[in-house]
């Protein structure tokens, strides 16, 4: 509480205890406004929470899920002038990417995740937080819809100004039966417990004197279905706990442990560049990893896993103890009856434009895993883009009058850069020269025609971001951006021309900046993918790894635990307690 005022400390304990809101209206100065807050009844009986301003009336800004996406909006956001309401039913952040590492006990649970309100308090304006899921979006009269996590039972409803949505995927199992009864994920904190303990009751269960062989060889086989980044870290992570703890501690069995990677395409890790693919199949293979690569799941029981092989459509069966079950994400239903409300229900995500704004909804946001950027193609808004550069109505482009419009065809259409990249062209001149093959630049003149030809391919360049936390939390750090200068963008609009309309967009559109990727392999040796197609594997990506993931940590409790996990680990094994 050090260095607030008197009055902010009031404001605090009711913001802490918002039940004495009931009985007193409590006036604090915050951020030069005069906030008065109550507790108020809506109309359809839920309870509302509403907020009001005697004088300027804060805007306010509700946002949904506290992972990568809002956590990142939420740090970034500085502008005290907005109510901001946090509402999810995790009231933590968690460090996805070292989850797997949760999975064995390499690093414990508790030290990658940091408690929602821990930074929220560190924020100048007013931030409260709700543990809560929201369960109805009315995008039209500004409401949404939630329910307590508590008991599963209380409902509220909250207004908003503008509405920032970011309650990431659920995971994705394609309806395959026995699935949900038979197999973990691992896409929360609480599922990386659950396979922990998992993994040593497997071992203590096949340690029995009153298991079978075959059921011991059943009980201590583990199957990872899906070989993106995430199975085949969990892969290696059980590998090396297994080779380097369990061996010890279970001498008995050590020999009747497999682990089986199974994969419906062709390789596993296939979003990576090829020589990381291959190392990685080729060092599984060396260490009794069993990767099935063409091999779909189609049904899990309770002791066998059916596969069907993707070449020749041969289903068989195989035993196995335990199955994480890692293929991929789908839409959370809140999002899909969002998207009927809002006529998207033919969309697989819902669809934003590049500055993030759901299509149809202005006062809504949507970012992270939840949503995907629909990039406007340079041939939707061709004639419109010829009739803003023709300055001169005289029905040709000219070199002159591309010149004024051509960084704002850039920052609109990112495809056009890409394309010229991936042509080597160095700059929009060598395409239009290209259509009209004329010899020396500045006697280019295009008619509408000859510029559709010229730009006819660059959409091809278009591609969706991944679902990544590393655009999650630029989009996050951009959106929160954009609020901090709402105002000011309003009178001094910095964005690119509006091809279709006047003047110009408020903001520049988001940008995507990829900083590489890392596929830790086990054994002390990750695989790193940088840009510009920079490949190193070994050693020294590991320590790249933990130099990486340590500094991206969201606070120094992170930072120091984390380091600590990892030491302690070196020292002395991981932990094999079933608690
Ligand atoms: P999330 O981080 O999933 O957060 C969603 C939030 O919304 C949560 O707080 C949730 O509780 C809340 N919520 C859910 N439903 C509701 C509701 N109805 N109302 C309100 N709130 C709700 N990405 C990388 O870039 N690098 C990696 O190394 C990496 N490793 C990964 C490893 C694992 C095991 C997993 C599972 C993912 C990994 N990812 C990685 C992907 C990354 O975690 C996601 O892309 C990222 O979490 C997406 O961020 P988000 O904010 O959209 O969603
Ligand atoms: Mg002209």
């Amino acid at each position: 509480m050090r260095g607030f005022t008197f009055y902010e400390r009031v404001s605090r304990a009711f913001n802490d205890y918002p039940s004495l809101s009931k009985f007193l209206v409590v006036f604090t100065v915050s951020g030069g406004g005069l906030v008065a807050y109550a507790e108020a009844n809506s109309t359809n009986g839920a309870p509302a929470i509403a907020s009001s301003e005697s004088e300027n009336v804060k805007k306010k800004v509700v946002v949904l899920g506290t992972g990568w996406a809002g956590t990142s909006f939420l740090k970034n956001l500085n502008n005290p002038t907005y109510d901001v309401q946090v509402i999810s039913p995790r009231n933590y952040f968690a460090f996805t990417p070292l989850l797997p590492s949760v999975t064995c006990g390499t690093v414990e649970a508790r030290s990658i995740v940091e408690p929602i309100r821990n930074i929220v308090r560190k924020k100048h304006s007013e931030v409260q937080y709700c543990e809560a899921e929201c369960f109805k979006i009315d995008a039209e009269n500004k409401k949404i819809y939630c329910r307590s996590t508590q008991n599963g039972k209380d409902e509220f409803v909250v207004d908003f100004d503008y509405l920032i949505i970011s309650v990431g995927a659920r995971v994705n199992t394609f309806n395959t039966p026995g699935v949900e009864e038979h197999c973990h994920f691992l896409k929360e904190v609480e599922d990386a417990q659950r396979i922990r303990r998992a993994v040593i009751d497997c071992f203590e269960r096949a340690s029995l004197p009153t298991v079978s062989d075959e059921e011991r060889k059943r009980i201590l086989h583990f199957a990872i279905v899906g070989g993106g980044p995430t199975g085949v870290e969990f892969a290696a992570e059980l590998h090396d706990f297994v080779k380097e703890d369990l061996v010890t501690l279970y001498p008995r069995v050590k020999d009747q442990v497999k682990i089986t990677l199974l994969e419906a395409g062709d390789h596993i890790l296939n979003m990576f560049d090829k020589r990381i693919t291959t190392f990685a199949e080729d060092k599984f293979g060396r260490e009794g990893i069993d990767v099935k690569t063409g091999s779909m799941v189609v049904k899990v029981s309770e002791k066998e896993i059916s596969t069907k092989e993707m070449k020749n459509g041969k289903i068989s069966a195989m035993p196995y103890g335990m199955a994480v079950w890692s293929t991929g994400i789908g839409t959370r239903p809140i999002i899909v009856d969002f998207m009927k409300q809002i006529g998207q229900a033919n969309r697989r995500v819902l669809a934003t434009d590049e500055w993030l704004r759901v299509e149809g909804c202005d006062s809504i946001y949507a970012l992270g895993d939840c949503a995907t950027i629909n990039q406007r193609k340079v041939m939707e808004d061709i004639s419109a883009i010829f009739s803003k550069a023709d300055a001169d109505n005289s029905g040709t482009l000219t070199v002159k009058e591309f010149r004024e419009v051509i960084d704002d065809i850039c920052e609109r259409y990112p495809q056009v850069e890409l394309y010229l990249k991936k042509k080597q062209m160095s700059d929009i001149f060598d395409l239009l020269k290209e259509s009209k093959g004329d010899d020396t630049k500045e006697s280019i003149e295009l008619n509408i025609e000859e510029f559709k030809s010229a730009l006819s391919q660059v959409d091809s360049q278009m591609k969706n971001l991944p679902a990544t936390a590393q655009v999650a939390s630029q989009q996050g750090v951009y959106l929160a951006n954009c609020f901090n200068r709402m105002e000011e963008c309003e009178k001094y609009p910095e964005g690119p021309l509006r091809f279709r309309g006047t003047g110009r967009h408020r903001f520049r559109p988001f940008r995507y900046k990829h900083l590489g990727q890392f596929a830790p392999l086990g054994g002390e040796q990750t695989a790193a993918q940088l840009p510009g197609d920079w490949v190193s594997i070994g050693k020294s990506s590991q320590w790249l790894w933990y130099s990486v993931y340590t500094s991206k940590q969201v606070s120094w409790r992170n930072r120091v635990l984390v380091v600590t996990d990892w030491t302690r680990r070196f020292i002395f094994g991981r932990d094999s307690s079933r608690i």
